[in-house]
C-alpha cells in the first residue's frame, strides 16, 4: 500500500504526451553539448540511478515516468522527493520516453540533474588515496567505463585534462551505471595540472607504451597516487609525460600494440589498490 505522504498530489505531476511540449523540447536538446553547458544540466536513466543520487545529494530539476509505471510504490517516492524540492514531475507516454533517451525500450524512469564539477584547486590527495587523470580522453563509452572502474577500485576521482568528451553526455553517463554521482571529477588544463601537481605533494604515475617502469614493482602506497593515462590514438604528450614521476609499462603479450584505454586504466587501478589494501592488512 502507498503512503499518502509519499504520493505527489495531483496538479504536481504534468502529463505530456505530445513531443512538440516545449519542456519535452528541452529536455531532448541536452542531447547536444552546448545545451547541457548552458543549462548546468544533464540526463540519467534508470530508477535505481535516480534514488542513488538523491541518496548522494544531487539537485534533481525533472522527474520524467513512464505512464506505465504510475503507481509503483518507489516511483511514487522519487515523484514525492522531486515535489518535495522543488522539482517538476512529468508524465509522459512510451513515444515521449524514445524520444528523449533515442532508445527504443527506454528506462521508465529518467531525470534531469544539475552538473557538479569540482575544482581542481580544492583537491588535495591524502595518504593512501589514488585519482586519476586523463589526458583529452575523446570516447564517451570509455570515459564512463574509468568512472565507473575507478569507483569500482575506492579511487578518489578523475581528473579530466585538455579538451576532453564530455563526462555529462547520454553515453559517458550511461557507460558509468550510476558511478557518476559518487565520483568527483575536475576538468582541467595542462598548465594548470603540471601547476598543481607541484604542489599537491601526490606522485604522478604516467602509462607510457615505452614507460620505463613495470607497473607492478611501483610503490603506490608512499605518497597519494595520481595515475595518469594517455590519450585513446596519440597516448601521452611529451609535456606531460615529462612532468611525471615515473612512467610505467603494462609488460603485455601477443600481437596488439596497446592496451584499450579503460582496460589499461582498470589494471593500474587494481594494482595500486591490492597495494594499498596489503599495507593497511600488514601495516608493513
Ligand atoms: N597509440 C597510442 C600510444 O602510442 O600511446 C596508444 C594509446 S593507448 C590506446 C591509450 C593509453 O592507455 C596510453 O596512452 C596509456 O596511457 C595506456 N596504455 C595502454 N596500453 C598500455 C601499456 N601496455 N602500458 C602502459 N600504458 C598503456
Amino acid at each position: 500500500m502507498n503512503d499518502r505522504r509519499n504520493t505527489p498530489r495531483v496538479g504536481q505531476v504534468k502529463e505530456i504526451t505530445s513531443l512538440s511540449n516545449p519542456i519535452v523540447k528541452d529536455i531532448r536538446a541536452l542531447s547536444q553539448k552546448k545545451n547541457r553547458d548552458e543549462s548546468g544540466t544533464f540526463l540519467a536513466e534508470g530508477l535505481k540511478l535516480v534514488i542513488d543520487a538523491f541518496e548522494q545529494g544531487w539537485t534533481i530539476h525533472t522527474l520524467i515516468y513512464a505512464k506505465a509505471a504510475r503507481g509503483k510504490q518507489a516511483v511514487e517516492e522519487v515523484a514525492a522527493k522531486t515535489v518535495a524540492r522543488g522539482g517538476l514531475v512529468l508524465e509522459v507516454s512510451e513515444k515521449v520516453l524514445t524520444a528523449i533517451t533515442r532508445r527504443d525500450n527506454p528506462q521508465a524512469v529518467i531525470a534531469v540533474f544539475e552538473q557538479q564539477l569540482k575544482p581542481l584547486s580544492g583537491i588535495r590527495p591524502r595518504e593512501g588515496e589514488t585519482w586519476v587523470a586523463l589526458d583529452r580522453v575523446r570516447d564517451p563509452g570509455n570515459l564512463g567505463t574509468i568512472i565507473r572502474t575507478a569507483d569500482a577500485a575506492g579511487a578518489s576521482g578523475i581528473i579530466l585534462i585538455g579538451e576532453t568528451v564530455d563526462p555529462f553526455s547520454m553515453e559517458a553517463v550511461r557507460a558509468t551505471m550510476g558511478s557518476v554521482f559518487s565520483m568527483p571529477v575536475t576538468r582541467t588544463s595542462v598548465a594548470d595540472f603540471l601547476a598543481w601537481k607541484k604542489r599537491a605533494g601526490a606522485s604522478v604515475i604516467g602509462t607510457h607504451l615505452k614507460g620505463s617502469v613495470d607497473y607492478r614493482t611501483i610503490d603506490y602506497k608512499a605518497r597519494p597516487t595520481v595515475i595518469l593515462m594517455g590519450n585513446e590514438q596519440a597516448g601521452l604528450p611529451d609535456e606531460l609525460a615529462e612532468g611525471c614521476d615515473r612512467l610505467a609499462r603494462i609488460p603485455q603479450a601477443g600481437r596488439a600494440d596497446s592496451l584499450n584505454l579503460a582496460v589499461a586504466t582498470g589494471v593500474m587501478l587494481f594494482e595500486a589498490r591490492r597495494h594499498l589494501l596489503s599495507f593497511a592488512e600488514t601495516g608493513a
